[in-house]
């Protein structure tokens, strides 16, 4: 099969490899589309977002995460999907026996591993994948929705982190694919405004799209005087948190799901003398009723988010290597980039 290997800083191989043959427990999935994330864009660039940087570097880089995919051949004891079942994949795979897993927070397991850690990765024609962290799409659900369940889920689980919405004047900042989905999550929650700051025009316009009632850009219009309930934070530097700290009201909520791949140099003073409340978000898990991929899945399946705006190109997988060129730079207009293996 081919495979996409990320060799050295802005630089996609395509190489052959051996297609992998699923082991009890496992499934070989046939690679539908992937989408590139911002944490792919960090590894892109040459940044050890990951703390197993070495190893990583003795495997070959290998990315992709956010897929849509069609099951082709599963292991011995592979109960839940069968051959011909279109699947997408939680990203992380995480023990269920240790006290975070049982306490239902899995996403915060002692033992977690990510998806990309045991071979290729979604860039590549084929995934092999344990069973336990993929799930079966409905055929109502397009491969592209499909391939945005996972960052969908992310911003599902960062919006609930802000807890109740309803009536709340609440701000995004980031107008990349995580910001519009925390934006189109945060309207159905009942929001009574909802704000974004962008960078870019073409950034404002998909705002609009997912609910948006107004666009900030930064500088030209953000007035201190603006105050919002709720701020989540999705880019993950110093100058956005810096922004949310004062855009904040006095009491309010932050929520912070950039991924901080540098250490930041940044003034906590507005967090006691305004007594924020900061919450970290992490990927996805338990709601306690249910697993936010399953809500997020529900979402795009019975029509009650709208996401084809996020999408703005898709490159065959020949052309890996300008689509992540075109990702990383956001003046090309692109907010969400896709591979598509059927172009
Ligand atoms: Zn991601
Ligand atoms: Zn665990």
């Amino acid at each position: 099969m081919k495979a996409a290997l990320f060799e050295k800083p802005y630089t996609i191989q395509i190489v052959e490899k051996a297609t992998p043959k699923p082991e009890p427990g496992w499934v070989l999935i046939k690679t539908l589309r992937a989408g590139i994330c911002g944490s792919d864009l960090h590894n892109y660039r040459g940044c050890a977002l990951r703390n197993n940087f070495e190893a990583w570097q003795q495997l070959g880089f290998a990315e992709g995460h956010e897929l849509c995919g069609e099951v082709v051949a599963v292991g011995d004891k592979v109960e839940k999907v069968k051959i011909g079942d279109r699947v997408t994949a939680e990203a992380v795979w995480h023990c269920g026996s240790c006290y975070m897993c049982k306490s239902g927070q899995y996403h915060l397991c002692l033992d977690r591993k990510d998806l990309v850690w045991w071979g290729d990765g979604a860039f590549a024609e084929f995934v092999c994948l344990p069973e336990k962290v993929l799930y079966v799409l409905p055929e109502s659900m397009t491969s592209s929705e499909g391939a945005l369940v996972e960052p969908l889920a992310a911003a599902y689980h960062a919006v609930r982190k802000a807890g109740d919405c309803f009536g709340k004047k609440v701000l995004i900042i980031g107008g990349g694919s995580m910001g519009q989905l925390c934006a189109g999550v945060a309207k159905l929650s009942g929001t009574i405004s909802l704000s974004i700051l962008v960078r870019y025009d073409h950034q404002a316009k998909v705002a609009y799209e997912m609910g948006c009632d107004s666009v900030f850009y930064p500088h030209a219009s953000l007035d201190s005087s603006l105050q919002f309930d709720v701020v989540i934070e999705t880019t993950g530097n110093s100058e956005a948190f810096e922004n949310a700290t004062r855009l904040c009201r006095k009491g309010g909520r932050i929520v912070l799901l950039g991924g901080y791949p540098h250490p930041q140099n940044i003034n906590l003073a507005p967090i006691v003398s305004k007594e924020l409340q900061i919450a970290g978000s992490l990927c996805y898990g338990w709601d306690g009723i249910r697993k936010e991929f399953e809500i997020a899945i529900d979402l795009l399946a019975k029509k009650k988010i709208n996401v084809t705006a996020v999408v703005t190109h898709e490159f065959p997988f020949d052309q890996i290597s300008e689509a992540f060129r075109v990702a990383s730079d956001k003046k090309s207009g692109s907010i969400k980039v896709h591979i598509n293996f059927n172009l």
